[in-house]
């Protein structure tokens, strides 16, 4: 069961992880990037958790929406929109439900990764933050399928997002600015999928 209390302690989470990887993802940036990430996601998220006192009244997805709004606003590069957008949608498919089941969380998320796609063009193998959240989505759906339960299945769900990062390290970019590097984007973890990565590691926080 997801509740308004497990999506602000996840934003809440969120902020404090990439205020601790803020060098860390800004280091990942500056070898196929402009050396930003870190930056970007700490201030998207600073910002989100100020905004948090005055949406936690309203509903679920009033402060999804609110949060991807805020992220469109103040991230600002490339993964702005892309976050901004996978907020807004997932807030839209969650409606104006109070209580979620977590595979009816995981289909809410799974519209917005979808939105993400069709903004950002990314197919899966392109070093984004798209090899994450589909194939981590993917997942979580078949483990649910297979009745795999509670804390294995956020434990899956951590593993799988940890190797989905890792596994960028060897795919050359196709788009952002690391593809203008070409094949000298591989061998190097993508940023946004890194970040991606932290904030599946933060849901499971918040779940557990
Ligand atoms: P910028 O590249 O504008 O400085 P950031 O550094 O904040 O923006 O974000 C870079 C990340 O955005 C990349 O590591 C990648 O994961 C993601 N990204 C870039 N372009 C796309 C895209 N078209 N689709 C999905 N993700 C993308
Ligand atoms: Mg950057
Ligand atoms: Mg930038």
């Amino acid at each position: 069961q997801i509740e308004k209390q497990h999506i602000v302690t996840w934003l809440n989470l969120c902020a404090d992880t990439f205020a601790r990887n803020q060098d860390f993802l800004t280091d990942l940036d500056r070898d196929i990037g402009d050396a930003d990430h870190g930056l970007n996601m700490n201030r998207g998220f600073s910002k989100v958790r100020e905004n948090l006192p005055k949406v936690q009244e309203q509903n679920i997805s009033a402060i999804l929406k609110n949060t991807g709004m805020t992220l469109l606003s103040s991230i600002g590069g490339a993964s702005g929109p892309l976050y901004g957008t996978l907020f807004i949608r997932t807030a839209a498919s969650v409606g104006a439900r109070e209580v979620l089941s977590f595979a009816e969380f995981i289909d809410d998320l799974k519209s917005g990764v979808d939105g993400v796609v069709s903004r950002g063009k990314a197919e899966q193998g392109d070093k984004t933050m798209c090899d994450v959240w589909l194939p981590v989505l993917q997942h979580v759906k078949t483990a649910l399928e297979k009745g795999t339960d509670g804390e294995y299945l956020l434990d899956e769900m951590v593993e799988s997002a940890e190797k989905c990062a890792i596994s960028t390290i060897e795919m050359r970019a196709k788009k952002g600015r690391a593809s203008y590097l070409g094949e000298r984007s591989i061998g190097h973890q993508d940023p946004g999928a890194t970040s991606s990565m932290l904030m599946i590691k933060a849901l499971k926080q918040a779940m557990t």
